[in-house]
């Protein structure tokens, strides 16, 4: 009782810095929580109190600071924090002193008076202060003057939860940033105004060979030394000649880039990258820049896919003038009106005219089927029962009448099954192993093409006794337009597209193909699967 006697105004004073400094030193919630928690329960001589928060979602309060209850005892108070207490109505009250004595009950604190303090935060009740009293003492009383600052401790309350929301909201939008521009499939970097890097993300280190924590703090020139620009200004000449220019603010430049080499990082490898920046300046209010924005993509698929374009022009043209060529020297040379040519020379010279022109008409196939794989549409026309030893049995007979210097064996077993499978492709497979195993070895020799069945597919190989395929160039001669580069393949005709088209075909098949040279002898075999029971 004597404590209702001491002057409070002086307690005010010192309770109100000690909370304002809280604030101010950045604590954690629960911390500053605490503090006026403390400071509301000895300010009124009480011997215990809680600080219960709104719970936004689940619409009720949780304990977010406890003074003077034991933890273990903490629970027996929920009761009390079941509902939000109205701030009036004297059922509510009843209510509530019901549930303190059965709480103060299984404490065993002497706990006998509570006094709640809603914190309130604009219209909003974002919690309760509740400070619990023991004693019975008659004449005991709370001095006005000392309501009216737990009132105060409330109201700091409310705004160090406010302050903390916002904090917490602050953070989780940064983590959120950092995040999205980390995980960026793109190449994201952030320069300051006098375009040194504060962020480069794992997308960006993978293009340039930096890592990160290397590139920030650097000048952008020093990474971005261009090789070779595509645009006609490079950040830096743009911001020397005044860039971010009003009404234009974005900048794009390209260009090619001697990737990284680090000599401690075995998986970075050197080279050329082609990328294409976009620049976009952050600006504040006054319009100063405050930042610079990077997105950064990779162009170098794009610049190997152009040069493969260029390539491909050039093989084509030449595959389709030369049988056009021969053609038209045949007729020419037919139609000559002073020459009387033998009918076996004219004969000759017909058959010529047709290979040739089957050639192109088989160059022309291949060149539609690829625009339908890289267009999506490469449908299969679907049957059952294809018999891939009639396949290879005619393809075979077709290509003994063209050689002299090759021999073929054909191995299937009795039970080779029909398959499921298009059958003009699967004989479009077998056309280009065939004549790739012919192509390939130019001494002859025999080819051998075996079927074998197993439980869940089928596989059929070609076996040519040529020339291998070497190491280096293994993993090659797939690609569209690849062809090795040796003597034979500049003298042989070809597209390099064969191969291509071959495992388009049989992976639409959802079997595999593959290769080895083979280990008892020269040359090589191609194997390729095929699921049975499809
Ligand atoms: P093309 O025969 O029109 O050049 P392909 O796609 O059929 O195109 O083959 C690609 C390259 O793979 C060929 O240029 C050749 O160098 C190599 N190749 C294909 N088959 C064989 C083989 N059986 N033996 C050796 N090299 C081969």
């Amino acid at each position: 009782m004597g404590r209702a006697l001491v002057d409070v105004r002086v307690l005010q004073r010192e309770y109100l810095l000690a909370i304002s400094r809280a604030m101010t030193a950045e604590l954690e919630l629960p911390e500053v929580l605490r503090l006026i928690l403390k400071s509301a329960v000895e300010l009124v001589a009480g011997r215990a109190g809680i600080v219960a928060l709104q719970d936004d979602q689940e619409e009720q309060l949780r304990v977010a600071a406890v003074y003077g209850i034991p933890t273990t005892l903490v629970e027996e108070f929920y009761p009390l924090l079941t509902e939000l207490p109205p701030l009036e109505g004297a059922e509510q009250e009843a209510e509530l002193t019901r549930r303190l004595r059965q709480a103060a009950a299984s404490v065993d604190l002497g706990l006998t008076r509570m006094i709640r303090l809603p914190m309130v935060m604009g219209e909003q009740v974002v919690g309760v202060i509740y400070v619990f009293l023991a004693g019975q003492g008659t004449g005991y009383y709370i001095r006005e003057d000392a309501i009216a600052l737990l009132r105060a401790f409330a109201e700091q309350a409310a705004i160090a939860v406010r302050n903390a929301r916002l904090y917490q909201q602050i953070y989780q939008e940064k983590q959120r940033m950092d995040a999205i521009v980390e995980q960026s499939a793109d190449g994201v970097m952030i320069l300051d105004p006098d375009l040194r890097i504060k962020e480069f993300n794992k997308a960006l280190s993978l293009m340039t060979g930096w890592r990160p924590e290397e590139a920030v703090g650097r000048y952008h020139k020093e990474i971005f030394a261009w090789q070779k620009l595509r645009t006609d200004m490079d950040l830096e000449t743009a911001r020397a000649s005044g860039w971010p220019f009003p009404g234009a603010a974005h900048l794009y430049v390209e260009g090619d880039l001697q990737r990284l080499y680090d000599e401690h990082d075995p998986m970075a490898v050197g080279g050329m990258v082609s990328l294409g920046i976009t620049y976009a300046p952050l600006m504040d209010e006054n319009g100063r820049m405050t930042d610079i924005i990077a997105g950064v993509r990779d162009l170098t698929r794009y610049r190997e896919e152009e040069e493969l374009q260029k390539t491909f022009i050039s093989v084509v043209s030449h595959e389709l003038k030369t049988p056009v060529s021969i053609i038209k020297g045949y007729a020419g040379t037919l139609r000559r009106q002073d020459a009387n040519w033998s009918p076996e020379i004219v004969e000759e010279s017909l058959t010529v005219i047709e290979e040739e022109a089957d050639n192109l008409t088989n160059l022309i196939d291949s060149l539609l089927e690829v625009s339908r794989l890289q267009a999506g549409n490469f449908n299969l026309e679907i049957s059952d029962d294809v018999m891939l030893p009639r396949i290879v049995k005619r393809v075979v007979q077709r290509f003994q009448t063209q050689t002299d210097d090759h021999t073929f064996a054909i191995h299937f077993p009795e039970d080779f099954p029909p398959i499921w499978g298009d059958e003009r492709r699967l004989t479009q497979v077998m056309n280009n192993l065939i004549s790739n195993a012919i192509k390939y070895s130019p001494e002859g020799g025999e080819v051998v093409i075996r079927g074998e069945v197993h439980p869940r597919h089928v596989t059929i190989s070609v076996r040519d006794s040529g020339l291998g395929i070497s190491e280096q160039d293994q993993h090659k001669i797939f690609q569209k337009f690849s062809r090795l580069d040796n003597a034979l393949s500049r003298k042989t005709e070809g597209t390099g597209l064969g191969l291509y088209l071959t495992k388009a075909i049989i992976e639409a098949h959802n079997g595999r193909i593959w290769f080895h040279n083979n280990p008892d002898g020269p040359g090589t075999t191609f194997t390729f699967s095929l699921p049975r029971d499809e």
